[in-house]
């Protein structure tokens, strides 16, 4: 095991001393606090976004698809209890090619939950129920010191400091700080980064007909647009990524110019359609750090990397980290050992960066196979597709993993 002093509480500067230091409290590190404390760690979590108001937030437009896999985890930590009943299963995925105004192509992938016996293949579940249970589970736990509106301005090994001046001293430092990641900057931990040239339009739609719990994946020549059922069986949620320069101008449109944008790509399918929240925009990137860990350092969730929309994987592979992580460091403190060595957190890196570069490749291939309207393509993705659909063995490969049943399983998320 690696030698690394941690700086001693005599220090005058050192104000608090605590097992792990999480910054970032988006919904990765909310999550993970709750794993760790539970499992017996004093944990401080620091976010610089203030506490929300009291009062609960309306309905933004910001939803996720949550794997089966990431639901057990919410229940383990105590959090599925409250958003339970503001879930909408997903029973259905279909996935095909499509073009504006011509409608998906005949050719659709098409998965039914009755193929697994898990049930439903995930949930849709909106950004602020997941947020306000995360926080008020956070709440509960006495071993959860939290900092809101609160910022890590520096950090060495085995400390932070706070924007407060406050400096605190820990074992383990974890980035769960997104994409721009300054825990990964001052831990030297490079990035490997490339541009989509695209952007995400987000909102959600009020329809007309019942979406009938059917998750739609269709791949434009300018980009895969998800359709995604939320609670109440007559909303969904858009996923729309667009070539850069056209999703600028669509988004600059006022919101009847932006439904009249919308329609020919979304199609009639569910009748009439209406703005139901909303409009986010999201610049594409794919963003994966070159380690996961340094000494007392890891990274979890978008601090670690950053993926494609297209399969709504992100959040769904952040609390697969989160699992990893907790039984890493339950393990390594069963053992005596240090959680914050390197050769420790070495374990939680070598389980989980093959799995996350092979997902964000693997988007990022079907992202480059789709997002074109090259015939011959077209022709042989539109086959391949169909072939797909007729292979039972293959299709239950692909509804396990996308419920996220498939690779190695960490604890919490069995
Ligand atoms: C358009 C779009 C659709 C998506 N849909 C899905 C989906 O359907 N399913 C899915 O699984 N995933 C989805 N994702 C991915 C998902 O949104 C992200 O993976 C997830 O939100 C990342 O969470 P996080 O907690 O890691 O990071 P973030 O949400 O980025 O949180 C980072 C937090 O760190 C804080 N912070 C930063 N720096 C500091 C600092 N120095 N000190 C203190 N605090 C700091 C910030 O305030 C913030 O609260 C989608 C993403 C996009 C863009």
């Amino acid at each position: 095991m690696m030698d690394i002093p941690i700086p001693q509480p005599e220090d005058p500067a050192m104000k608090q001393m605590t097992d792990i230091v999480i910054v970032g409290g988006g919904l990765n590190g909310p999550s993970l606090a709750l794993g760790l404390a539970q499992a017996g760690f004093d944990v401080m979590l620091v976010d610089a976004r203030p506490a929300p108001a009291r009062a609960e937030r309306g309905f933004d437009g910001r939803a996720y698809s949550l794997a089966i896999a990431s639901r057990r985890l919410l229940q383990a930590i105590g959090v599925w209890r409250h958003v339970a009943e503001r879930a909408e299963p997903i029973l259905r995925i279909r996935a095909g090619d499509g073009r504006v105004g011509h409608g998906a192509s005949p050719f659709v992938l098409g998965f039914d939950h009755a193929e697994i016996e898990e049930g439903p293949m995930g949930f849709m579940l909106e950004d602020r129920f997941l947020y306000a249970a995360l926080r008020s589970e956070m709440a509960n736990e006495p071993r959860i010191d939290l900092r809101s509106g609160e910022t890590v301005t520096d950090q060495g090994t085995g400390w932070v400091r706070l924007g407060s001046g406050e400096r605190v001293t820990a074992r383990l430092v974890v980035g769960c700080d997104g994409r721009s990641s300054e825990t990964a900057r001052l831990a030297g931990i490079r990035r490997n980064e490339w541009d989509y040239r695209q952007t995400a339009l987000v909102t959600a739609v009020h329809h007309e007909r019942p979406h009938g719990g059917t998750a739609h994946q269709v791949f434009m020549p300018s980009g895969p647009m998800a359709i995604l059922p939320l609670l109440g069986g007559h909303m969904s949620s858009i996923v729309w990524s667009e070539e850069r320069n056209a999703a600028t101008a669509i988004s600059a449109l006022d919101n009847d110019g932006f439904l009249a944008a919308l329609r020919p790509r979304f199609g009639d399918f569910l009748g009439e359609i209406a703005l139901a929240g909303d409009r986010f925009t999201y610049p594409l990137s794919l963003s994966l750090a070159e380690r996961f860990v340094a000494p007392r350092v890891a990274l979890v969730g978008d601090s670690a990397h950053g993926v494609h929309p297209l399969a709504g994987q992100g959040l769904n592979l952040g609390l697969r980290d989160v699992g990893a992580l907790v039984d890493v460091l339950v393990d390594a403190s069963r053992r005596g050992e240090d959680i914050g060595a390197l050769d420790v957190l070495q374990r939680y890196q070598d389980w989980r960066r093959g799995e996350v570069t092979t997902m964000a490749l693997g988007m990022d291939a079907m992202n480059r196979l789709f997002s074109n309207d090259n015939p011959v393509l077209r022709l042989g993705r539109d086959l391949g597709l169909g072939a797909v659909n007729a292979l039972p063995g293959l299709r239950r490969r692909l509804i396990r993993q996308a419920a996220g049943l498939s690779g190695r399983m960490p604890t919490l998320l069995r």
